[in-house]
């Protein structure tokens, strides 16, 4: 258990009864991982640790509701990619995993999370090639110290390429028998590690679908997430199956309309935007900010689904782990569109709507995440009873001075860095100190992969280099133009869809 922890004289942000932030001087009492008070001049005892605060903003920790963990591996190689390519050279390359690539790899996108300031995730864990993999993935989880919710994910599982055959049955006897017990073992690390559920497989029909969630339901499985996207409408497809309620999380949204929207926010479910890939991978507007959905903000209408939005990575193999850097593009890209709205009409609008704030930007992604995933009671502010999930940031940074004492909440959202996080703590655990990640202890679960009982993360970028330069070779003898007619053939894209710019 963590010792307890008193952290001195910094400006807290509070969350008031409305959601409003409120920066507050006070001081913090940790015991057993959670916030057990909040007050001016709490005084040390000698069992307990000092944290000094001063010149620090302390934030509740960030939370990212989509991300797929095991990529590292693949950082940088999607950066003039759109999605159709993506899935070849990122999605499908699961195929070219072990189960210790699968280890190094999340536990490298969970550290590279924990330095950005993020305590939560929600793992959309689709490296699911045997059970060993999804236990590696879930011991790398639980190795770094972060708190998730991995959503153990069936899928369709690459056998070979040149030309790209999957193999035949993705409901093999081995793939729910795996998740029912990963779900009578769980949870790990400590409790920080929940199982949750994540399902993509619709083209398996009725018999399947519903077999498949009697067991997820029987588990009492409190997420399952699934991608949205432009090809079909994920949300009549839940509703359809009993599912859309509030363990419903849905990453993007793609062809959201407002009929979907109205179902989702009367279901209690969830939406998680992802501006990066998002903007970059022609996925549809971000819905995380009412001014991006399509539905009328100049008439006053507080349309869309900003009040069951949140925000996650998806693929740091595409772009930066950091839910503050999601945030910060989304609010820029639709306070662009507010702007052309009115631009288009050639008029100009005199100011900002409250929902295109830094502060609606900072609830997306601290109590909004939290709400995402039911753990709103637990996660996502500074509230006595709360866990004890805090980023200290420094105020005196080159890119915060001046900002941080302005005010600090604008100071996160546009002018912060990872550099700027100089304290990370997860269930009263400091996880990054003075600007650097602290060891791991790994988790049992992964002793035989790594042989030692703690890592530094020099050896474990030392690890994922090597792992890297491995699956980069089998990669190269991909060919892509085939894969990628392949799949397009499966998921039935109607001809004259693809527009070949080049
Ligand atoms: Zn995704």
């Amino acid at each position: 258990m963590a010792r307890a922890m008193l952290i001195k004289n910094g400006i807290a942000l509070i969350h008031d009864s409305n959601n409003h932030v409120i920066p507050t001087k006070t001081d913090i009492l940790i015991q057993d991982g959670t916030i057990a008070k909040l007050a001016g001049g709490i005084q040390a005892t000698d069992e307990v640790e000092v944290i000094d605060a001063t010149d620090k903003i302390i934030s509740p920790g960030f939370v990212d509701t989509h991300h797929h963990g095991w990529q590292t591996q693949l950082k940088g190689r999607h950066a003039n990619e759109l999605l159709l390519q993506y899935m070849v050279t990122g999605n499908y390359q699961h195929a070219q995993y072990s189960p210790k690539d699968v280890f190094y790899g999340q536990v490298g996108a969970m550290l590279e999370a924990l330095a950005a300031g993020t305590t939560t995730v929600v793992d959309h864990a689709h490296i699911t090639n045997s059970p060993d993999h999804a236990k590696q993935g879930i011991a790398a989880t639980a190795s770094s110290g972060i708190r998730s919710v991995f959503c153990y994910t069936p899928m369709a599982i690459v056998k070979s390429f040149n030309p790209l055959t999957f193999h035949p049955n993705p409901l093999e006897e081995w793939v729910m028998r795996t998740f029912s017990e990963l779900a009578d073992q769980g949870p790990f690390g400590d409790g920080r590690v929940t199982l949750g559920f994540a399902w993509d497989q619709w083209f398996l029909g009725p018999d399947a679908v519903n077999s498949v969630f009697e067991k997820v339901t029987g588990k009492g499985v409190k997420t399952i997430t699934v991608h949205g996207t432009s090809l079909f409408n994920v949300t009549q497809i839940l509703k359809g199956y009993g599912l859309l309620d509030r363990r419903a999380l849905i990453s993007h949204g793609g062809n959201l309309t407002q009929e979907d929207a109205d179902l989702i926010k009367e279901a209690g479910a969830h939406v998680s935007a992802t501006p990066s890939t998002e903007l970059q991978m022609s996925m549809g507007r971000p819905l995380c900010f009412d001014a991006a959905f399509p539905g009328d903000v100049a008439a006053g209408k507080r349309v869309g689904v900003q009040s069951n939005a949140s925000l996650g990575v998806d693929c740091h193999s595409n772009n930066a782990g950091s839910i503050i850097s999601e945030a910060r593009i989304g609010l820029q890209n639709a306070r662009n569109h507010f702007g052309e709205h009115y631009t288009h009409q050639g008029k100009l609008p005199k100011n900002l709507p409250d929902s295109l704030s830094v502060e609606a930007a900072f609830n997306l992604a601290t109590i909004k995440g939290a709400e995402a995933v039911n753990l709103e009671q637990e996660i996502g502010k500074i509230a006595e009873g709360y866990k004890a999930d805090l980023v200290l940031l420094d105020a005196m940074s080159p890119g915060m001075i001046g900002a941080a004492q302005h005010d600090p909440v604008a100071a996160i959202i546009l002018h912060s860095s990872p550099a700027d996080i100089d304290t990370v703590i997860v269930d009263g655990i400091v996880r990054k100190r003075d600007g650097k990640l602290l060891p791991i202890s790994v988790d049992a679960g992964a002793s035989g992969i790594v042989g030692k009982e703690t890592l530094e993360w020099s050896e474990i970028a030392k690890e994922i280099v090597k792992s890297r330069e491995v699956i980069q070779k089998e990669t190269e003898k991909v060919d892509v133009a085939e894969a990628m007619g392949t799949m397009m053939g499966m998921w039935q894209v109607p001809a004259g869809l693809i527009v070949d710019v080049n």
